[in-house]
């Protein structure tokens, strides 16, 4: 039976073993119940599923994953945290532990060796790499249902917005490019140890069958989108004429966003997904 998900037993399991907490793995374990339900709840598990959890920590979320999966593969990092798993993963024969750091593991090898069916990501995920694990498991096409993750408050509203706001950026076209964004539940920095200094929330996302936008080249795509966010205050037209990668000129940028009815001053903020494929399709087939 689970035992973890408050204070008192996390307390306990960290004394036990002296686990002395690393701030550059971002560990800031969950200690409240009702978040852990409705995470567990929000991902929407069955026997069937084959969970990928990243940064398992002492394996709070683990031991409810297990409840709930036909089996649960979990990446952590840090080696210290193993024996705690061996313990408080005892009574579950259905977990694999692997040791690894998620940016360097071929999540594709993984998904293959657990019987190749899209997996479900749940994950208390570690906030200084939030974004690089989203974008390969994306860009690396993982084959997913979807990703049910606790990210910093600021993060979730940035993969959620659209043209026009602050916060609008690379990671909300790449996200919003491949699935449907959902917040479930605000989250307290109170509900963890040790407590963070941001808010956290946890955030659904939906990997779309039929998806709404198909770019021609998707990699071409992103490369476009994030020169034109590189240089927030410039121009759009300058973001990407200036990016070395791309090989586009400022001519061929501007007469594109003319045959777009785009103003040459646009800014990347300004722009729709449908727009950034639309202006990314034209673009490539001038560079060709
Ligand atoms: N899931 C646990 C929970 O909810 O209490 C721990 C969450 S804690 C925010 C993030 C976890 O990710 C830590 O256990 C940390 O050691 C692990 N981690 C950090 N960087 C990692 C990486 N590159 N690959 C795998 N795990 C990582």
């Amino acid at each position: 039976m689970a035992t973890l998900g408050n204070k008192r037993n996390t307390t306990d399991i960290i004394q036990k073993h002296q686990f002395d907490f690393r701030k550059k793995f971002g560990q800031n374990f969950l200690i409240d119940k009702g978040i852990l339900e409705k995470i567990i709840e929000s991902a929407n598990i069955t026997p069937d599923d084959c969970i990928l959890e990243i940064g398992p920590g002492i394996g709070t979320m683990t031991q409810r994953l297990a409840e709930e999966a036909g089996e649960v593969v979990a990446v952590e990092i840090d080696k210290n945290l193993i024996p705690i798993l061996d313990e408080t993963l005892a009574d579950y024969d259905n977990v694999t532990i692997i040791n690894e750091d998620i940016l360097k593991v071929d999540i594709n090898r993984i998904v293959d060796e657990h019987g190749g069916k899209p997996i479900k990501v749940v994950a208390n995920l570690p906030y200084y790499i939030t974004t690089p694990i989203i974008m390969s498991l994306f860009e690396k096409h993982v084959p997913l249902h979807s990703v049910t993750i606790m990210v910093q408050k600021e993060v979730a509203d940035r993969m959620k917005v659209g043209p026009g706001t602050k916060d609008y950026g690379a990671l909300s076209l790449a996200v919003q490019y491949y699935a449907k964004p959902e917040i479930v539940a605000r989250v307290p920095a109170e509900c963890f140890m040790p407590r963070p200094n941001v808010d956290s929330a946890v955030i659904r996302l939906i990997r779309y069958e039929e998806p709404p936008v198909m770019a021609d080249d998707e990699e071409w795509l992103f490369a476009v989108v994030r020169a034109s966010f590189n240089q927030r205050r410039k121009t759009l037209a300058n973001g990407l004429a200036n990016a070395g990668n791309l090989a586009v000129s400022r001519q061929q940028v501007e007469e594109t966003l003319a045959k777009m009815g785009l103003p040459i001053t646009v800014r990347g903020e300004a722009l729709t997904l449908e727009q950034f494929s639309e202006l990314s399709n034209r673009l490539l087939r001038k560079r060709m």
